[in-house]
């Protein structure tokens, strides 16, 4: 295990529709406390410590997430990673943390600088989209305020956000066109971001109909010809260059793409320990809550909560032809109701876009007299 997803602020300042902690039926968010008390942080930290000694680990990665985690008060927040850092040494702490940017400011930006925080917005493309689902409790949109931040920031210290701003994830929405989504990205002058899938599984299937799927479907075809026939190594788009490693033999650890979930655990603010909280969208046994900090070692949860076999590809992906690049999709997105022994919701979607790659691939390869 090498990442902990740390949850220090249970809440958030906005609504997103698709959010899948809020708007997906779990509910487990509203019996914890807000946020992170120094105490679970403690425990945490000296868990860490144990866990990096026994298994000889230098550093380990600890996101910062929420909900919204700059909902938390600065002073509290720093305290919180001084406690982490004090508990878990020798075992360095590389933090990284993933914010909607809406309480962004100058006095974060020189919190993430002290403790060299990488940062990553989320933020789904222009107004005239995104609005309809990043919203706040009044149903208004939020990008351009998200936007101005980022804006002011940068102009306020240029080589701090530089370094510091590790990119944009963004949401695919059906609504919208790949190349034109990527266009208005690369405008604003974001050279690296990452697509998501909407989330969802059999139960609750991420498109209501064929349309939408043949929508998604484009957004990432669209998406991926642009940016290839961009020919800018330095436009990073991360889901697309960790596929292409995968199609030509190399392996990728991103969770999207059949990933090890059993390298991750997430640690909410009461000291539970579980498995990806995604898999909360999925009603299983496997999103239990019942180790804690108090009594169990970081590590154990792989294992409690049975993950290798839940993960255990199904008939139809062990013998897809894509399966290295696929791994049978997101964990999550493989959930029928009972069971997590399925193709990918988005298999049709997949299996498509990887023969696109391919394609696209060998037309470049062959340009430039490879083959
Ligand atoms: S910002 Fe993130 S945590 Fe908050 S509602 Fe949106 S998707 Fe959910
Ligand atoms: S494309 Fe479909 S069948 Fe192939 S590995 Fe992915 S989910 Fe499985």
């Amino acid at each position: 295990m090498d990442l902990i997803i740390y949850k220090i602020a249970q809440r958030c300042n906005i609504d997103c529709t698709y959010c899948y902690v809020y708007n997906m039926g779990d509910s487990s968010w509203k019996s914890r406390p807000k946020y992170a008390s120094i105490e679970v942080s403690s425990k945490l930290g000296s868990k860490i410590k144990s866990y990096g000694i026994k298994n000889a680990m230098k550093s380990i990665t600890i996101e910062l997430h929420g909900g919204e985690p700059l909902l938390m008060n600065k002073k509290k927040f720093c305290k919180i990673l001084d406690t982490l850092i004090q508990n878990s040494f020798p075992v360095k702490l590389d933090f990284i943390i993933q914010t909607n940017g809406l309480l962004l400011d100058s006095e974060w930006l020189s919190i993430f600088d002290k403790y060299r925080i990488p940062f990553s917005v989320s933020l789904d493309g222009p107004p005239k989209y995104a609005d309809e689902v990043r919203v706040d409790f009044k149903g208004q949109g939020t990008t351009m305020q998200v936007l101005k931040k980022l804006t002011l920031l940068q102009n306020e210290n240029k080589q701090v956000f530089d370094t510091l701003f590790s990119g944009i994830l963004s949401v695919i929405n059906s609504k919208t066109n790949g190349k034109e989504i990527t266009q208005w990205f690369l405008n604003l002058g974001f050279k690296n971001f990452d697509y998501l899938l909407p989330d969802g599984n059999y139960v609750n299937p991420p498109f209501k109909n064929e349309e939408q799927k043949i929508a998604i479907s484009n957004f990432l075809k669209d998406s991926f010809s642009y940016w290839v026939n961009l020919g800018n190594p330095e436009i990073r788009i991360r889901y697309f260059e960790e596929v292409i490693k995968t199609r030509v033999g190399k392996k990728s650890g991103l969770d999207a793409i059949g990933g090890d979930l059993s390298k991750m655990c997430v640690v909410e603010s009461d000291g539970t320990i579980g498995c990806h909280d995604v898999l909360r969208i999925c009603e299983s046994d496997i999103t239990g809550d019942q180790l804690n900090l108090n009594n169990s070692e970081l590590g154990e949860h792989s294992e409690y909560y049975g993950l290798k076999a839940i993960q255990k590809p199904c008939e139809k992906c062990l013998n897809c032809e894509y399966y290295d690049s696929c791994g049978g999709g997101y964990l999550p997105h493989r959930f029928d109701g009972r069971s997590f022994d399925n193709p990918s919701v988005y298999c049709d979607i997949l299996y498509d876009f990887f023969g696109f790659i391919d394609a696209v691939l060998n037309v470049e390869l062959n340009k430039a007299n490879v083959l």
